[in-house]
């Protein structure tokens, strides 16, 4: 089973905690906010899914989504 990331650009505010919760797969960029999404989603391996929970869940933006 896997997943897919998405994140809603127009809500991140570059918090940065999704960073910390999910360090396999988000960096930060120069301005902290994460690099590591694309605007199409992120294919996220079954393995990663608990990790990307937690990133969905902390996000106090409402920004990030796994489908
Ligand atoms: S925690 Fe949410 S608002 Fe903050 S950088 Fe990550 S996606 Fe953006």
């Amino acid at each position: 089973m896997s997943a897919t990331l998405t994140i809603d650009w127009n809500r991140c505010q570059g918090h940065g905690v999704c960073l910390a919760a999910f360090r396999e797969r988000l960096a930060a960029d120069r301005w902290g906010y994460p690099k590591g999404i694309p605007t199409s989603g992120t294919l996220i391996p079954a393995d990663e899914i608990g990790a990307a929970r937690t990133a969905v869940a902390t996000c106090p933006a409402a920004a990030l989504r796994l489908t």
